[in-house]
């Protein structure tokens, strides 16, 4: 057994503190990593507080997770003690369905479809009745050590700090993954909603695609940020009269506000057939106006998390085009601090937790 440290929530309502717990040594195609960087995503926060209503306590996020090597199972091919590897947020699948089967592990259609890196199964054993997984809860990277099956690990390309390609593992591929998938290409007009650490990925991602990039923002400061960062144009949410210029603008829109927003207002600058993808809220939406939707035969969508094959390419080509997350590096005892400047949007733009903080702890 692994003796690791890590923070969790114990409920709801409380901050994450220390906590002491063991890891099974790793089997035959097992990795033990060492982890030195996690990010923080606000579904971290989401599921801390059961704002989703399917948490399972101890609650131990960190779903962007950049590690060493440091032992291997017996049959493993993949990796060897040293390798930078990452782990997003996923740790195992059914394997056998047919999305997985296709290379889409994130869309697994088993009966407790994907194991996430944190709570568990995606279908929980409570509601799924006997769980495929034989593990209830999971503990994530806000730890000192993770063990995971090979066939889950992604490579960290020579050339990325480590600890700004830790959100690349989530906030990277999910904003990197509907880009692809409704084939985002240069010169191309498409708007981002929303601009935090899923809004910064975005936002770089989309221009190294060539991409014609506007932020909707409803921060005053990020319209010059936005801008700095390479945004075309920026725009203030709450000014009317700007949005209505926007009218059948975009080719595609993105949305990555983290909560029920209404997204009237901008259904109506989208092009003919073009599709507006809500990644950020997962959970009932205000009632869309269909007129608008039909009017231009448009489309609201979602998209989860993206697969694994998508993550290494995301890391690969953010690589290649030296594109990183703004990121503040934090020591672990700051965690409940950066969740509450997380809520009130005050990050700029991810919090990436140095692990070797909490390995250095008493
Ligand atoms: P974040 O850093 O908090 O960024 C969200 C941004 O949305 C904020 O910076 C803010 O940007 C804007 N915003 C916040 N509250 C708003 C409101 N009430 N109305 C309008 N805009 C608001 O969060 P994140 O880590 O990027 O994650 C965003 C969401 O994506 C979270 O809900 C997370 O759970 C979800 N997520 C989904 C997936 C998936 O697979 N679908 C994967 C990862 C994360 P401005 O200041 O620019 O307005
Ligand atoms: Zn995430
Ligand atoms: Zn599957």
């Amino acid at each position: 057994m692994i003796d690791v440290k890590g923070w969790a929530a114990q409920d709801a309502k409380s901050p994450l503190k220390p906590i002491r717990f063991q890891r099974q040594d790793p089997g035959p195609k097992e990795v033990h990593i060492q982890v030195l960087f996690c990010g923080v995503c606000h579904s971290d926060i989401h599921q801390v507080k059961d704002e989703w209503g399917n948490t399972i306590y101890p609650c131990l996020p960190g779903h962007e997770i950049v590690g060493r090597v440091i032992r291997t199972g017996a049959q493993v091919t993949k990796a060897r003690p040293g390798d930078l590897v990452g782990v997003g947020c996923m740790i195992d699948s059914c394997r056998q369905c047919e999305p997985c089967r296709a290379g889409e592990e994130n869309y697994c259609e088993g009966p407790n479809s994907w194991l996430a890196t944190y709570n568990g199964p995606m279908v929980p054993a409570a509601k799924a009745g006997k769980n495929t997984y034989g593990r209830d809860n999971t503990y994530g990277g806000y730890s000192t050590d993770l063990v995971v099956t090979e066939d889950f690990l992604l490579r960290i390309p020579a050339g990325i700090e480590p600890a700004k390609a830790a959100p690349i593992l989530c906030a990277g591929v999910t904003t990197f993954s509907p880009l692809k998938h409704w084939r985002v290409k240069a010169g191309d007009h498409i708007a981002i909603i929303g601009f935090g650490g899923l809004g910064d990925m975005a936002l770089k991602l989309a221009k190294a695609l060539g991409a014609h990039v506007t932020v909707f923002t409803t921060s005053q400061d990020k319209i010059d940020s936005a801008r700095a960062i390479g945004a075309d144009d920026a725009v203030l949410e709450t000014d009317k009269d700007a949005l209505a210029r926007f009218t059948a603008r975009f080719d595609f829109m993105l949305s990555t506000v983290p909560q029920k927003h209404d997204l009237n207002p901008f259904v109506p600058m989208l092009k003919r057939d073009a599709t507006l993808v809500a990644v950020g809220a997962l959970e009932p939406m205000a009632e869309i106006n269909h007129m608008q939707v039909a009017a231009h035969r448009r489309r609201i969508a979602g998209s989860l998390i993206g697969s694994l094959a998508e993550t290494q390419e995301v890391l690969d080509f953010c690589a290649a085009h030296q594109i990183t997350p703004d990121i503040e590096l934090i020591p672990i005892a700051r965690i409940n601090e950066a969740y509450e400047h997380v809520e009130s949007g005050d990050v700029r733009y991810r919090y990436v937790i140095d692990m070797e903080s909490l390995r250095a702890a008493a």
